[in-house]
């Protein structure tokens, strides 16, 4: 992957967050706050000025950019696990403009072991996770290039976030529903799928 492609990751899940915002703050109506659209939009807009403004040189320089604009922009549960998943992600990338499979593997490994670490939930949890695992999975198994598996993983996202539906909520706002969360698409995996069918569009090509 190129930092030009890594760049226009963000640039697109930035404009499927906006379109799908009102969305995302009606499914987080039904087990939150009612606020993940808005604060992942708000991020990610910011994100798109700063890349814009400062034009970062290397995957790593970009990747930092991004997760400390969402750190201080988004706010919210999501805004904490997204930033500091992409400040260990960012000391996996090279300071160069390109890394290979192996190394983008390794990066979205390092962003979900420390979302796993920060937040403390689990595969079945009903979060960003259960989207996140299984697609991590894939990723790192499959014997196929990248090119092939990511959109394949982009293609199953979608209904990894469904299935979180049946799931009861343990941890975040959702959990304090308890048996009453079951029933409801959980929000972060909805928006975690966006991001996974961004990624399948730019290394697929
Ligand atoms: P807040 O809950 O603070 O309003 P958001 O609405 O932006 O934050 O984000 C909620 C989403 O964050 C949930 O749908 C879930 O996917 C994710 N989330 C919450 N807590 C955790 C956690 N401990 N681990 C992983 N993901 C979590
Ligand atoms: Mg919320
Ligand atoms: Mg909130």
């Amino acid at each position: 992957m190129t930092n030009t492609q890594f760049q226009q990751l963000w640039v697109c899940f930035g404009q499927a967050v906006s379109k799908h915002k009102d969305e995302l703050n009606q499914l987080d109506a039904a087990i939150g706050d009612a606020d993940h659209g808005t604060n992942l939009d708000r991020g990610l807009q910011q994100v798109l000025e700063k890349m814009q403004a400062a034009s970062p040189a290397t995957l790593q320089a970009t990747c930092k950019l991004v997760a400390m604009t969402l750190l201080s922009t988004v706010g919210g549960a999501s805004g904490a696990l997204w930033g500091s998943g992409l400040l260990a992600a960012a000391k996996v990338f090279p300071d160069t403009d390109t890394c290979d499979d192996k190394t983008l593997t390794q990066a979205i490994q390092a962003f979900v072991d420390s979302i796993e670490q920060r937040g403390k939930a689990v595969v079945g949890d009903k979060t960003m996770l259960d989207v996140f695992v299984p697609a991590l999975s894939s990723l790192a198994q499959d014997a196929e290039p990248i090119t092939v598996v990511v959109p394949e993983i982009a293609a199953h996202a979608k209904e990894w976030a469904e299935a979180t539906a049946s799931l009861q909520a343990k941890k975040g706002r959702a959990a304090y529903l308890g048996p009453r969360s079951v029933g409801h698409i959980d929000p972060g995996a909805t928006s975690s799928a966006l991001w996974w069918q961004c990624l399948g569009r730019i290394i697929g090509g």
